[in-house]
């Protein structure tokens, strides 16, 4: 019963490393947050250490009737969140639960039809080297390359082309809102499901912030840690008893075996606090956050350094910086922003003209500095330190002792060692 630190310090050292790596840099990745302590605790609980391969009560093992607690506490909570019918929580992954939607719903060789993965889509979304792609026959829609937005009567006309048995809305990288009314009459039209993987967008989608896709699609998937703000895993939602029934079994035993009871148990405390008042603030300010980070980046100053936003805003969490015509390169940029103290990711453009490592864009997020505690003043600082740190004349170090009074002014996980 020693301590990590005496059992394994080189590890312990990669955990104290990385709290003060999170603690000292402003994180901006779209896809990433902050778990309130409580989950670390339930991640950190002994429910690792249980076996319970099966539903709450019918498992095959025994020693489960409190993980049973557990994950009962998790469906009926996301349920109630989202309003739907059914829900499956034992996905390890946002990848292993969309994997599990697949099998469910299309059988290999069927059609599949989703957003290109270099317009914003997800791999799990029929990438040629993933298990979507080598399984099913994938196509996709793009975005439109003047307005970078999908345009439904593209959608449809590839749907009309291509009579896929699926079709995917969601994206990874995608500043706007989907229509999922239209998805849903396209999909009628050509007798397709409807698939809607709401990872990134899920917790506006709880908040009452972001339409849901629940009421229009065939099955939901999602993460929990992204703008949840819960542990690293998924779930699976659907209004279908049918389509219910294939996502348990294709879940265990199609994908799984033994559930993470550790995380589920986690996914559950995120559910019940995505419940709270203090969730849709946080939710609140993550969008404001997304807004001011758009106008500071398509002011005149960012125009003249050849910076600019994708569609010209956001009605997300994330901002796509356009860096096409910056001197900077994705690589660049990022590089920059690293050495301020900023860390976000570069991601190509729709028609990018830069290769895949460079690229000529960044995908910049709120969720996690939302989660920190920042509000539209802090917002309206980050964004301006960043839309500094893009210029070709930047002054690197002025711009890190900014982010070093931001950092220092919200304490993440204060009173926490690792
Ligand atoms: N779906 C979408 C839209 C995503 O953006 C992601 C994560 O980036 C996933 C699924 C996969 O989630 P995970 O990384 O947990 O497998």
């Amino acid at each position: 019963n020693a301590p990590l630190a005496e059992v394994d310090p080189q590890i312990a050292e990669v955990l104290e490393l990385e709290l003060g790596r999170q603690r000292d840099y402003l994180e901006m990745i779209a896809s990433e947050n902050f778990v309130p302590r409580a989950i670390l605790q339930a991640q950190g609980s002994v429910l690792t250490n249980k076996y319970a391969e099966g539903y709450p009560g019918r498992r095959y093992y025994g020693g489960c009737e409190y993980v049973d607690i557990a994950e009962s506490l998790a469906i009926e909570r996301a349920k109630s969140l989202f309003g739907a019918n059914f829900a499956n929580v034992q996905p390890h992954s946002g990848a292993s639960a969309n994997a599990a939607v697949l099998s469910a719903i299309a059988t290999p060789g069927d059609t599949i039809l989703g957003l290109e993965l270099s317009h914003g889509g997800h791999l799990t979304h029929g990438m040629k080297l993933n298990f979507s792609g080598k399984l099913y026959n994938a196509v996709s829609y793009g975005v439109d390359p003047e307005t970078f937005l999908v345009d439904m009567n593209v959608v449809r006309e590839k749907a009309l082309e291509h009579k896929p048995q699926v079709i995917i809305a969601g994206w990874s990288a995608y500043p706007r809102q989907l229509d999922f009314a239209a998805f849903r009459a396209i999909a009628d039209e050509v007798g397709a499901k409807l698939w809607v993987d709401m990872a990134h967008f899920a917790g506006l989608v709880a908040a009452g912030l972001h339409p849901s896709p629940v009421p229009f699609a065939d099955v939901v998937s999602s993460t929990v840690h992204k703008t949840i703000g819960g542990p690293r895993s998924g779930f699976i939602l659907s209004n279908d008893a049918d389509i219910a029934k294939k996502l348990n079994s294709n879940v265990f035993p199609g994908q799984q075996g033994g559930p993470l009871m550790h995380v589920i148990a986690a996914k559950a405390t995120s559910f019940l606090l995505a419940a709270q008042p203090e969730f849709v603030d946080r939710q609140e300010r993550t969008l404001r956050g997304a807004a001011i980070l758009a106008d500071r980046l398509t002011a005149d100053d960012s125009r003249e350094a050849g910076v600019d936003v994708l569609t010209g805003g956001t009605d997300v969490h994330l901002v796509l910086a356009d860096l096409r015509t910056s001197p900077l390169d994705g690589k660049q940029a990022e590089d920059a922003l690293h050495e301020v103290g900023i860390t976000v990711n570069r991601n190509s453009v729709p028609f990018d003209p830069r290769p895949p490592m460079v690229t000529s864009g960044l995908r910049i997020g709120t969720p996690a500095l939302a989660t920190r505690g920042f509000g539209d003043a802090e917002f309206t600082e980050v964004s301006d330190v960043i839309a500094a740190a893009l210029r070709p004349d930047a002054d690197l170090s002025s711009l890190r002792a900014r982010v070093k009074t931001l950092t220092d002014a919200f304490p993440l996980y204060p009173g926490l060692e690792q």
